[in-house]
């Protein structure tokens, strides 16, 4: 917990059955309305709330949360009314492992966005043969939504065709469609032809979460979801609040890359180049939880010919779904080293 100074400890016991109120539509209850300790960390936004079993960390304007370390969607945002805490009845009703395993195989997520790489005048990497990487990663994000479509998971592409999409129209995509995670599909390239494997990005450290929430705050306010008495938050308590929901986002995202590289590098059997990460475009627009898998260097003739075959591709599409079920289910892999990505080919710059 936080020292003293940045932290304010409440504590508050139920008098009365907690009561429901109706806020949009959905019904809410008080967040103290229960047996419950109430902290909050005043640079972070975080409010901490314990009660004997779990543990739930919330930031107000957001439908995310956590308990007991695990995420959890929320029917509507954690909000403020005369200056209490109130987040959405279901919360407290959900099992602690609200995402656990799905029995019948289906993924424990709603809506992902994919994102084929490259498309229209944009060819991406070109293979010795002239296997374009933008065809590859179309095939294989069609061949990934057929499957999650199948397991129950709802699919939005930033392009279902051979279309040029700018980068930020990709970002912006993901964040107004209420997805759970960005996934950017791509193939890698080396100029001398002999590197190969698989390897995924996550965003970089070298962009601050605070610097990233200044942005946000100015584009994704969530004033339009606080009620009057929260609207008076300063823009500095705002830049905190998109901060802390954004660090929580980037540990997302490297649990997703985590969980996707792998399965990636586990399935196809492909030379295992870890996780890296990069200030990438795609990646830094993005405030939802959101990985780039580079699944094969389309600049290898082996690969190139391997990624000819529909077979293979099905397979990079399978292995890629894998990734996101280990992900849903909270079945990240610890990896020990983060790789630099100092020697990164030309390909991906501009991305
Ligand atoms: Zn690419």
């Amino acid at each position: 917990m936080a020292p003293a100074a940045l932290a304010m400890a409440l504590a508050l016991v139920a008098a009365a059955p907690a009561e429901t109120l109706t806020v949009n539509g959905k019904d809410y209850v008080a967040a103290c309305a229960r047996d419950v300790r109430l902290t909050v960390d005043e640079r972070s936004g975080i409010y901490t709330l314990a009660d004997g079993e779990r543990r739930y960390s919330l930031v107000p304007g957001f439908d995310v949360a956590r308990v007991n370390g695990r995420t959890v969607y929320l029917e509507g945002p954690v909000l403020f009314r005369d200056g209490e805490l109130i987040v959405p009845a279901g919360l407290f009703a959900r099992p602690a492992a609200a995402r656990a395993a799905a029995a019948d195989g289906t993924i424990p997520l709603r809506k992902v966005v994919l994102d084929a790489g490259h498309g229209g005048q944009d060819c991406g990497a070109l293979g010795p043969g002239r296997v374009r990487e933008k065809d590859i990663t179309l095939s294989v994000a069609r061949r990934l939504k057929t499957l999650l479509e199948a397991r129950g998971v709802e699919v939005v592409m930033t392009r279902t065709g051979d279309r040029y999409v700018p980068l930020l129209d990709r970002s912006e995509l993901a964040n107004q469609s209420g997805a759970d995670l960005f996934l950017s599909i791509h193939c890698n390239a080396c100029p001398s032809g002999d590197v190969s494997g698989v390897e995924t990005f996550a965003l970089s450290w070298s962009i601050t979460d605070l610097t990233r929430a200044q942005k946000a705050a100015a584009r994704l306010s969530p004033d339009d979801l606080l009620d009057g008495a929260s609207r008076r938050v300063s823009r500095g308590a705002e830049q905190a609040i998109f901060s802390a929901y954004l660090g929580e986002q980037r540990r997302q995202s490297l649990d997703l890359a985590r969980s996707i590289q792998a399965e990636l590098a586990g399935k196809l059997a492909e030379a295992d180049r870890g996780v890296k990460v990069k200030n990438l475009s795609v990646l830094r627009e993005t405030y939802v939880p959101a990985a780039l898998a580079e699944v094969g260097f389309i600049t290898y003739p082996d690969t190139e010919d391997k990624m000819r075959s529909v077979a293979w591709r099905q397979k990079i599409a399978e292995a890629l779904a894998a990734g996101l079920g280990r992900y849903a289910r909270g079945e990240s892999v610890r990896i020990e080293r983060i790789a630099g990505t100092a020697a990164r080919p030309a390909q991906l710059a501009g991305r």
